[in-house]
């Protein structure tokens, strides 16, 4: 399976999952449909699945035409079915869906909003993270709980250390500001940092990123406990 990371609209990323044996592919979050359907023809790839990690339209936009287009049969968690344009799959929290050589865990995260789903494809050690753990940061809490948000990323937490996370937005360079503030004596932190800044500058994205580099450095992922999570959440939203 290759990985493909589709910048769209202002500092989303959408990805497809490329099948090297056959040429399919799975779109996550397709913000919109034009930077896709470029790659897509570009390179002949078939566009069997596009996978919603949650409803917010930077995040489905492209749904509609991609599947009028290619035929894509639409994912996304069952709660969110009125939500999610063109559904076709409903997904649950810890179903396995498979499909030809795709195999992912559905791993429910409710926080960002009540149905955001993370798609764990265990095989290949990639997970797609949405709008709920971001590199360096986390979503912001709109349909959820601090609770529910401090538990979905405990969940993401506990994955293996070498999966690689894909997040639906660049945001890692902003993040990082927050996390030095918080965390100033963290060495690992400024090393993620130079590193950060070199790939942006050379115009590259600064995913994927790692569970192990998280754990390291997102100040979110590091906090002990559910107040000291909270605290950090309400000073983030206006940081
Ligand atoms: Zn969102
Ligand atoms: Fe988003």
């Amino acid at each position: 399976m290759q990985v493909e990371i589709i910048p769209c609209l202002q500092d989303n990323y959408s990805y497809l999952i490329i099948d090297k044996t056959n040429y399919s592919a799975c779109v996550i979050d397709p913000s919109e449909s034009g930077p896709i359907i470029n790659f897509i023809n570009k390179n002949n790839i078939k566009l069997k699945y596009i996978l919603n990690t949650h409803h917010h339209f930077d995040h489905i936009g492209g749904n509609e035409e991609l599947k009028s287009k290619f035929g894509s049969t639409i994912l996304g968690f069952k709660d969110d079915s009125h939500r999610i344009p063109k559904i076709d799959i409903l997904l649950e929290d810890n179903q396995i869906w498979k499909a030809e050589n795709f195999a992912a865990k559905i791993i429910h995260v409710p926080g960002h909003t009540s149905g955001h789903i993370c798609f764990h494809f265990f095989n290949e050690k990639l997970a797609f993270t949405g709008d709920t753990l971001f590199s360096l940061g986390c979503g912001r809490i709109f349909e959820g709980t601090y609770e529910e948000m401090f538990s979905s990323l405990n969940k993401i937490k506990s994955l293996p250390m070498e999966t690689k996370i894909y997040c639906g937005h660049e945001y890692t360079l902003d993040n990082s500001k927050f996390c030095i503030k918080h965390d100033p004596k963290n060495e690992k932190l400024k090393k993620k940092i130079d590193n950060i800044k070199k790939k942006i500058k050379g115009g590259l994205p600064t995913i994927p990123t790692t569970i192990h580099e998280e754990l390291d450095c997102n100040i979110f992922l590091r906090s002990k406990d559910l107040k000291s999570f909270s605290k950090l959440r309400d000073l983030k939203d206006n940081f």
